[in-house]
């Protein structure tokens, strides 16, 4: 791990004067002013009391003010504890209480959210919002933000830390329950940036890219801005997923590059299609796409309507997040295909119950995509397993959940990720669906992510998502919720049942959806991922 020894000031001494964030408003920081901004909020969080391992809250979003706190806090010795604005607040207060956050920075930019609010009800003591507060709530001490970091010394005596300190708590984004916090390491961060970087994603210097996906997830956080710092290259903030702005911010900054998560896209193409002579995208080198399943649809529309090719990724928080990602600018497969391990990352599949592997990846596979059909199968069934991962990005364990970490772990350090994949001749791993989320019918295992690729070809389906019911004598069977396309209105354009044949012409017999209701929309956590186990309440009652 030599590389590490000149990495922990993230580029600020090598890139001086560049830009490294920019706004839609004309706002701008460089690489050496956020070096300084950072030191000085390290000061003022050590003036306020912060010790090598305390957690700082950043109830920041995405604005100029969140690079300089985060690094602020990690450089202060502390760990950054960014948490998710788009959660309720009862959930804010279950995130910021369970990390023990002593001080938060604040920002006055979130709407409908109060910092203050939550920090009295999570224990907080101090609270740092710019322009401070006049009515804090009892045993909160709210500090002028700005004021005190305005005045702190740029000149920062840094705490002791080792690579293997916990710099960052990111909570996972509660897909499948309560979000949890993952403990992840300055080793971690930087051997996943730098797996990134040196051949995960082809990002250098002059790459430019918005910054739109959330910071508080370790997507917009790690992979993406700490990769880019890192390389030097230049970031547009934007804190509004709205597909108007992001477009325009494309077009009137000549980004060379986007990264978003399917539901951006989405929307992006929904805007797009209705005025496509309104909106230049040409700038575009390349698109990321990563987090949640990306239909085969969506793909289709980036490469033609936009003529960019577009790299599918697969991580989690708990990965710092390196897994897997299609070389950008090469061989592009169809949609699910999540390319190949980052460097430096040991990936294998195993049966999920006995953990068995079902097929070593590692030696066998070239890093970063640069597979060669060194693999040999017999058939698809004999490579899908659940993933496992092992190398210096995965994180430490859980926060406070040891049970669980008992549970992920093995002996070996491999960590046991509960997502199933296929890898196939070429050595490219394909996504197939959460463990949790398979559906058992009979004896047949149903993955959701097929019937709803099913369901998408029908051009009126704007989302769908497929979970199980009980099901009296196949104990289960899988139903969809279906939200329609603008204008479609069911009953008239679209029916139920018309709806069902249609997806048994799209799917295998005995995995079409045995009910379809039709909802305005389907419940997101705060990366816009569905939650299922919200739709698996409302799908109750019993189908036959
Ligand atoms: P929680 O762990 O709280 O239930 P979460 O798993 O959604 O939430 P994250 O860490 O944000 O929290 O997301 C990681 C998960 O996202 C992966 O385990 C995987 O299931 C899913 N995922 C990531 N990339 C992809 C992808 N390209 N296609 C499909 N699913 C993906
Ligand atoms: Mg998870």
């Amino acid at each position: 791990l030599s590389h590490l020894g000149d990495v922990p000031e993230m580029g600020a001494y090598r890139y001086g004067d560049r830009t490294a964030f920019r706004t839609s408003y004309g706002q701008e920081i460089t690489y050496e002013g956020l070096e300084e901004r950072s030191k000085k909020v390290a000061n003022a969080l050590i003036a306020e009391g912060v010790e090598p391992g305390d957690r700082v809250g950043l109830f920041v979003p995405n604005t100029l003010q969140f690079p300089p706190a985060y690094f602020g806090a990690v450089k202060a010795g502390g760990v950054a504890v960014p948490i998710n604005l788009r959660m309720d607040p009862d959930s804010m207060v279950y995130v910021v209480d369970n990390a023990e956050v002593d001080v938060m920075i604040a920002s006055d930019k979130v709407p409908g959210g109060s910092a203050e609010d939550i920090a009295a009800e999570a224990d907080v003591s101090t609270v740092m919002l710019p322009g401070g507060s006049d009515d804090a709530p009892d045993g909160v001490d709210v500090v002028d933000y700005d004021g005190v970091v305005e005045e702190a010394s740029a000149e920062l005596d840094r705490p002791e830390r080792e690579f293997d300190d916990v710099a960052v708590q990111p909570y996972t984004s509660g897909t499948t329950g309560d979000p949890k916090g993952v403990l992840l390491t300055h080793e971690n961060l930087l051997t996943t940036i730098e797996s990134y970087s040196s051949g995960g994603l082809p990002i250098d210097p002059d790459d430019s890219i918005l910054l739109i996906l959330p910071l508080f997830h370790i997507y917009g956080l790690n992979a993406l801005m700490g990769s880019f710092l890192y390389v030097g290259g230049s970031m547009v903030m934007q804190g509004v997923p709205n597909p108007t702005l992001m477009l325009n911010a494309i077009e009137d900054n000549e980004l060379t590059a986007f990264a978003g998560v399917p539901a951006m896209y989405n929307m992006m193409f929904r805007e797009y299609e209705k005025n496509p002579d309104d909106y230049d995208v040409s700038s575009l080198d390349y698109a990321i796409c990563a987090a949640a399943p990306l239909a085969e649809d969506t793909v289709e529309k980036i490469e033609t309507e936009w003529n960019v090719s577009v790299a599918e990724g697969w991580g989690m928080t708990e990965t710092g997040p390196a897994g897997c990602v299609e070389p950008p600018r090469g061989v592009q497969k169809e949609a699910g295909c999540v390319g190949a391990p980052v460097p430096n990352l040991e990936i294998k599949l195993v049966h999920p119950e006995n953990r068995d592997e079902v097929r070593v990846a590692p030696e066998d596979l070239e890093p970063a995509g640069m597979a060669k059909g060194t693999l040999d199968f017999d058939d698809e069934d004999s490579v899908t397993g659940e993933i496992a991962v092992r190398g210096p990005q995965i994180f430490e364990g859980y926060f406070k959940l040891p049970r669980k970490n008992d549970a992920v772990f093995d002996d070996e350090g491999w960590f046991y990720t509960e997502d199933i994949a296929r890898v196939d001749s070429d050595g490219y791993l394909w996504m197939v669906d959460r463990a949790d989320d398979m559906i058992i019918a009979g004896g047949e295992n149903i993955y959701p992510a097929e019937v709803e690729n099913g369901l998408y070809e029908h051009p009126d389906v704007a989302e769908a998502a497929v979970v199980a019911a009980p099901h009296e004598i196949k104990g289960e069977a899988p139903v969809a919720f279906v939200v329609l396309e603008e204008g479609v209105e069911e009953g008239v354009d679209i029916t139920e049942e018309g709806l069902r044949e249609f997806s048994l012409e799209h799917t295998a017999r005995y995995a079409h959806p045995r009910r379809i209701f039709f909802v305005d929309e389907l419940p997101r956590s705060a990366t816009q991922k569905v939650q299922r186990y919200k739709l698996e309440d409302k799908a109750e009652d019993r189908v036959d």
